[in-house]
């Protein structure tokens, strides 16, 4: 439990991480380890911090696909960008990063606000909720994007809003589930020893979520918080793991994540929202339950019930490999347009757009591209 206490500044310095480096280096008594970080903001910290480069040269890292922006569908984003321009009295709020994903036809949310689309940028629902209450003349809609971790603040904007009787505020619902993306992830061809679990999304749903699919698979797992001291000890835990061919999950984020997790969230996200039979993943394809939707006794803040959008098909960049590395099936390095056509303040790929996505990662790191 934190206390008043509790210095989190610890889990930054050097010379506790250099003493767990050194354990984790001892640890490691096999030729290769092939670990999955399945969360985008792991890979942002073991690329911001330099860590990635203090690990033990056999311990390969492939970056999953826990970066919300980056499964994001482009067609959601045109269709929001379709919908705002012939319908100027709906403004849409929505997270910073969001702005500038590149749709197929190099368009963005940014550039539809540069055209006159009304775009407001929030940190949280509960602002967009706030701008709505504020402005009651304005239909208010906010783009939800993220995992469980997120999922939770939307359930509570909605629970608000309905006890406010707000009318103009609605929920434009993409978010997506862990446990499809671990399915898809862990019934492909890629090869991997262990995967490093994020731990605000077992703060919400419990370390027990990840029972189930290390047991399902013989994987093992372990949870870990996001400073670099945080993942050092997660990945000595791991690979202790699989050095004992143990398929169970150890729980390296104690301070935070319980077995059962936040129940009052888990209540909150059950309250309002409902598995979407299919939901399409960018990079993963079209995912069976893995997505939730807004149950029908709050459909009136269901952005998608509200107002008509136009969902197309669209296509990404044909050379972008995005998808492949989401799957972990490719490094950034490996795509020809990396650093080159593609870099964050150009980015033709989603992984290229949030800090917490592979490219941008590498690229912010001053990786260089593989020479062809
Ligand atoms: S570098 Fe750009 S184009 Fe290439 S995979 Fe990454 S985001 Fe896609």
């Amino acid at each position: 439990m934190l206390t008043t206490e509790f210095n989190y500044d610890q889990f930054y310095a050097s010379d506790k991480v250099k003493v767990a480096l050194k354990k984790l280096q001892q640890a490691c008594v096999l030729d290769k380890y092939r670990i999955m970080e399945f969360c985008g903001g792991h890979t942002h910290t073991f690329f911001q911090t330099g860590l990635i480069d203090q690990l033990p040269k056999n311990i390969e890292l492939i970056h999953g696909p826990g970066c919300p922006v980056c499964v994001l569908p482009a067609k959601q984003t045109t269709a929001l960008i379709r919908l705002l321009e012939n319908n100027p009295d709906i403004t849409a709020c929505v997270y910073g990063d969001l702005l500038s994903i590149p749709t197929d036809k190099g368009d963005s949310l940014l550039k539809s606000k540069g055209r006159g689309a009304n775009i407001q940028h929030v940190y949280s629902p509960l602002d967009a909720l706030n701008y709505a209450q504020n402005n009651p003349d304005k239909k208010i809609l906010f783009y939800a994007i993220g995992f469980e971790t997120t999922a939770p603040a939307t359930a509570m904007a909605i629970l608000q809003a309905k006890k406010l009787q707000l009318q103009n505020f609605s929920v434009y619902c993409n978010h997506v589930t862990t446990g499809a993306a671990l399915d898809t992830i862990l019934q492909s061809k890629v090869n991997l020893n262990g995967i490093i679990a994020p731990g605000h999304v077992a703060c919400v749903i419990g370390k027990s979520f990840f029972d189930f699919y290390a047991h399902k698979y013989s994987m093992p797992m372990a949870v870990a918080g996001f400073t670099p001291l945080d993942l050092v000890i997660a990945l000595t835990d791991l690979v202790k793991l699989v050095n004992a061919n143990h398929t169970s999950v150890i729980n390296s984020y104690s301070r935070t994540v319980t077995n059962a997790g936040n129940i009052a969230a888990q209540s909150a996200i059950k309250m309002v929202f409902e598995d979407k039979e299919l939901y399409e993943w960018r990079g993963l394809g079209e995912l069976p339950s893995s997505a939730l939707r807004i149950q029908d006794d709050f459909s009136a803040f269901d952005a998608e019930k509200k107002f008509h959008f136009e969902f197309e098909q669209v296509k990404d960049h044909p050379h972008c490999q995005c998808p492949k590395v989401l799957l972990g099936q490719k490094n950034p390095l490996d795509c020809k347009l990396y650093g080159k056509a593609c870099t964050p303040s150009h980015p033709l790929g989603s992984c290229m757009v949030s800090s917490e996505g592979a490219c941008a990662a590498y690229y912010r790191a001053g990786k260089e591209a593989n020479a062809y």
